[in-house]
């Protein structure tokens, strides 16, 4: 925060779980933020509420039909209101200190993309955007002189305990993962997972793609994906770690075998701060963490068998190409399909490697431009759907 001006931000998802974490990191600095967007999918009314209760000028949600609710809803507050992709990639580019971009899947890698444009500072929650297209993302920053600062809290814990040092002094990264509401089940146990079953993160409450994820273990997949791009350290240096209290996030081994280890209460509200300060300090608004409380820290290996989308992940980072691009859009429509009850859960990862390894999606070179990656995932998400109808 320069001086008494406030620090401009906008949030692209503010509905979301990641939405509500920005807002009660601006609630509890009221002084310090001025909010100029906000954006949303298709709820106008938790929009609008937002919007009202953060004091944005503008507000866009994706779907169309919901302009008039959205207008009607922000009647007297002197908020613009406006609707549909284009709106919403306009509240990515107003000018801001910091855009969070929050939106869920590939949904958000245009909006992210049109915030890097305008040379803005990216806090990064969105990471399939960096999965899907991040070779073409981190060279539409660079020829923009934008900032991106990783949200997902392994990435920013990383981010935090390098402390600047150059890459050339780290050896590995270290990621950890609670594993899932299905750390301790077993293989048969998992195939037969329901819904419900699938919905239960034991220490996280997130928008339910991420959950899905979180229980077949792809999220952990997609942000090995994520780290590899944005600290640009090759696969066999990243690393999983089972660690289910989740209070350490990321953990960095030096050249010289020192250790450094992010820890925090597992709560998104503290990168939140973190980005949206950086690189001062604000309220987190969230409780100490406390080791005597929690007493022990326990690690155990990541299992590739019981959770076969580590694997996948591996492979796809290893087959560069478009191999994540096309792991990405298979899995943001396998999910989706158990979300609605229309596959059953090893159906998921069974969708995606069906996928990957088509002929046709394995041999395509990686995506040269966002638009490239664009046109990749459309195309993996036909082949995905066909997949699907076969199997549903
Ligand atoms: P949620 O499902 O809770 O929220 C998603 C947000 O995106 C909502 O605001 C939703 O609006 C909005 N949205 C969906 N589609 C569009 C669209 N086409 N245009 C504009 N807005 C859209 O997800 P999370 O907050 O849990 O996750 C958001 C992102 O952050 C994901 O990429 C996730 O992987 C990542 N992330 C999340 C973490 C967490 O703890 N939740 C941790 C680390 C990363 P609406 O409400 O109207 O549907
Ligand atoms: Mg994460």
């Amino acid at each position: 925060m320069v001086g008494a001006v406030p620090v401009t931000v906008s949030v692209l998802g503010a509905t979301g779980s990641i939405g509500k974490s920005a807002a009660a990191v601006i609630g509890a600095n009221k002084d310090r933020y001025r909010v100029e967007a906000v954006a949303g999918g298709s709820n106008p009314q938790e929009l609008a509420r937002v919007a009202r209760q953060l004091g944005a000028r503008f507000a866009a949600i994706f779907d169309q039909a919901a302009y008039p609710a959205l207008k009607e809803a922000l009647a007297g507050s002197g908020i613009t209101a406006a609707a549909g992709a284009g709106a919403v990639c306009e509240a990515a580019a107003r000018p801001a200190d910091r855009v969070v971009a929050a939106i869920t899947g590939i949904a958000g890698l245009a909006p992210t993309c049109a915030a890097l444009a305008q040379g803005s500072t990216v806090a990064l929650a969105n990471k399939e955007a960096m999965v899907s297209a991040g070779a073409a993302v981190l060279k539409l920053a660079a020829s923009h002189g934008a900032t991106i600062l990783p949200l997902d809290s392994e990435h920013n814990s990383l981010f935090q305990a390098m402390g600047g040092a150059p890459m050339s002094t780290v050896a590995r990264l270290t990621l950890t993962a609670s594993g899932g509401p299905f750390r301790l089940w077993s293989a048969e146990a998992i195939a037969g997972a329901t819904l419900a079953e699938a919905l239960k993160h034991p220490n996280f409450a997130m928008g339910s793609k991420i959950t899905i994820d979180s229980a077949t273990m792809m999220n952990k997949g997609l942000e090995l994906i994520e780290a590899q791009h944005l600290f640009g350290l090759p696969e066999e240096r990243i690393d999983v770690l089972v660690h289910p209290q989740q209070m350490i996030h990321g953990l960095v081994t030096f050249t010289d075998g020192s250790v450094n280890a992010g820890l925090a209460v597992p709560d998104m509200r503290v990168p939140m701060a973190h980005c949206l300060a950086w690189p001062e300090r604000c309220d987190s608004a969230t409780p100490a963490l406390d080791l005597i409380r929690i007493g022990r820290l326990d690690f155990e290996a990541p299992d590739e068998t019981r959770f076969p989308a580590l694997r996948l992940a591996r492979e796809a980072m290893r087959a560069n190409g478009a191999v994540p691009t096309v792991l990405n859009a298979a899995n943001e429509v396998a999910v989706a399909a158990f979300l609605n009850s229309r596959i059953g859960f090893a159906d998921i990862v069974k969708i995606v490697e069906t996928v990957m390894i088509m002929p046709a999606m394995a041999d395509l070179p990686a995506p040269a431009s966002v638009e490239d990656a664009v046109s990749i995932d459309s195309e993996a998400r036909l082949r995905a759907g066909e997949v699907l109808s076969r199997l549903s």
